[in-house]
């Protein structure tokens, strides 16, 4: 179908301003308008959104898209009943989030952490002489490696640390030493220092790390979650850091988001909170700006549109 009429939903400004998003796209060929819940999205041929809401599926769409590469909000059934095509913005965010991830298992090998928290009582306070470890040699297992995952290895590859990695089809990936599939996650786990998850939120994926992961780590492991908080049993995450059956974790993603003011995970010194901004860069509506003007040309020429889930 032709796309005459493209929609910004309001809701894009969660993440990057929707007018600077809607004029990158000024040139792309539809005419391209900023909506708001409030409005009739009925002239509309194709939504670009952050949220989800129930009424996007009754109002003639041919296409949504997906600002975010997980699209787990989304009622896939629905959307094909309808003949309503989504994409995502996976393809985008391995360089980031990569970045972030590596960041916080940087941040917890060299205590940046405690020194910034130290920092904001005033207090010159030396690490204990063997709180710090050097990252390179340590190992990391990612699971998931699709461009998180592989953005994720190979950062942490280059730093020197040993990445072994959890993959449905175990082939051999760039950066990653081994690569187990999902059955064999105990053992993929049993001896990183770290584990990250880099998977999409699945029935398959959630809660897949619980007590028996938990257990199965190293004590002295950390848990890295930049993919969706449901991958995490977040109570026995909690129960494992109370028990010290893991040393810490770094969390991008939480089962509640924002992350509920009486949460325990907010005052431990050995969890990095960051809120959901692993990906956050000024680059990103030029990214996702990209997916969208690519599928317009498919859109335009009758091809089959990239970065499609339903
Ligand atoms: P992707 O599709 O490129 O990669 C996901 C990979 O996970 C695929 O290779 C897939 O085969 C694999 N996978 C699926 N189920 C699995 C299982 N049970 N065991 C092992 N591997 C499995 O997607 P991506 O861009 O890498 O993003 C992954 C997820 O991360 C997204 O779905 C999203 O939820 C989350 N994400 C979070 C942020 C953030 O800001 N924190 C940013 C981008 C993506």
């Amino acid at each position: 179908p032709h796309i005459s009429t493209l929609g910004v939903h309001e809701s894009v400004d969660e993440v990057f301003p929707a007018a600077v998003f809607r004029d990158a796209l000024a040139d792309a060929g539809p005419s391209v308008e900023i909506v708001d819940s409030d409005d009739d999205l009925t002239a509309l041929d194709a939504l670009v959104t952050f949220e989800y809401e129930e009424y996007f599926l009754d109002a003639g769409l041919d296409w949504i898209h997906s600002i975010q590469a997980g699209v787990d909000r989304f009622p896939f059934d629905a959307l094909q009943e309808r003949g309503i095509a989504l994409t995502n913005s996976t393809g985008i965010h391995g360089d980031v989030v990569g970045e972030t991830a590596v960041g916080l298992m940087l941040s917890f090998a060299r205590r940046l952490h405690a020194h910034r928290s130290n920092q904001e009582r005033g207090e010159w306070v030396k690490p204990a002489w063997d709180d710090a470890f050097p990252l390179r040699r340590e190992s990391a297992c990612v699971v998931g490696l699709g461009t998180l995952g592989r953005g994720i290895a190979t950062r942490a590859s280059a730093l020197g640390m040993d990445v072994t990695g959890v993959k449905r089809t175990p082939t051999p990936v760039d950066g990653v030493d081994e690569v187990y599939p999902p059955e064999d996650l105990h053992d993929a786990i049993a001896d990183a220092r770290f584990v990250a998850l880099a998977v999409p939120l699945t029935d398959d994926t959630e809660k897949m790390m619980s007590t028996p992961e938990f257990e199965a780590m190293r004590d002295d492991a950390y848990v890295i979650n930049v993919a969706r908080g449901p991958v995490v049993d977040q109570s026995a995450l909690v129960d494992a850091l109370d028990a010290s059956e893991i040393s810490g974790a770094g969390l991008d993603v939480f089962e509640t988001e924002p992350l509920p003011a009486d949460s325990t995970l907010w005052d431990r010194d050995e969890v990095i909170l960051t809120p959901h901004a692993a990906g956050f860069n000024e680059e990103y509506y030029e990214r996702v700006a990209t997916i969208v003007r690519e599928n317009l040309r498919r859109q335009r020429e009758g091809e089959s549109l990239t970065n499609r889930v339903v």
